[in-house]
């Protein structure tokens, strides 16, 4: 099973991602986390991306996409991916149908996360993670269970992202609306979205997200029933 996260920044996407992953034999692919990682290694890609990334505007996507397509081609892909972060416009969007159809696979369904810009904002300045596991945490929403101690791995150091201040996250949601919000028509179109609210607690998304997945990767099952608006 193959699957895009879509949703603005802050709306739960790599928190549901990693719980998919963790619940399904899925491989989670997230542009963002890569693009990080080639940042803080300092490669190439990072020094192009970085400074983009900083002022919340999307970099171009012929390195996403060939970021994507190296990826895939080092193998590991479990069941199926889960995609967070990409594709973040409709060029991205048709390169990763093009992608699956020459490894042989397609995409089964496009998650969309609902939720309004104010209450991003605020979701987005809170939160930070484990520096070590990536576990998502928040000021207000979610700390740890033991202050200064990450549940899932018990390190100690944690990390918040540059990107993740008001200025940037309003630059973020512009793009978002601008470039990415049409990609939900393009999906539509071929039937395969199924809208979620993004605003519930982290465990209502993750079975509303189950709910939209019955029935996905069963042979002879039938696609769920298409979600209106
Ligand atoms: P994210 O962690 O998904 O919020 O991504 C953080 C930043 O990385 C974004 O604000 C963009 O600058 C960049 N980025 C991540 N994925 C993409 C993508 N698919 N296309 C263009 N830029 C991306």
């Amino acid at each position: 099973m193959n699957l895009v996260l879509l949703g603005p920044p802050g709306a739960g996407k790599g928190t549901q991602a990693k719980l998919l992953e963790d619940s399904r034999s899925l491989v989670k692919l997230s542009t963002g986390d890569m693009l990080r990682a080639a940042v803080a290694a300092g490669t190439e890609l990072g020094r192009k991306a970085g400074d983009i990334m900083e002022r919340g505007l999307l970099v171009p996507d012929d390195l996403v996409i060939k970021l994507i397509a190296e990826r895939m081609d080092q193998g590991g892909c479990g069941e199926g991916y889960i995609l967070d972060g990409f594709p973040r416009t409709i060029a991205q969007a048709e390169a990763l149908d093009r992608l699956l159809k020459e490894r042989g696979k397609e995409l089964d369904r496009v998650i969309v996360m609902q939720v309004d810009d104010d209450a991003l904002v605020e979701r987005i300045a809170g939160r930070f993670a484990c520096a070590y596991c990536g576990e998502g945490y928040h000021d207000l929403y979610k700390l740890p269970k033991v202050n200064g101690v990450c549940d899932r791995c018990g390190s100690a150091g944690f990390v918040r992202r540059r990107d993740d201040n008001e200025e940037v996250v309003r630059a973020r949601l512009e793009a978002y609306h601008a470039q990415t919000e049409p990609l939900i028509g393009y999906y539509r179109r071929q039937g395969k979205v199924s809208a979620v609210d993004g605003m519930a607690d982290i465990r209502a998304v993750a079975r509303e997200i189950g709910q939209a997945l019955e029935g996905i990767g069963v042979k002879g099952a039938k696609r769920p029933a298409k979600t209106p608006g």
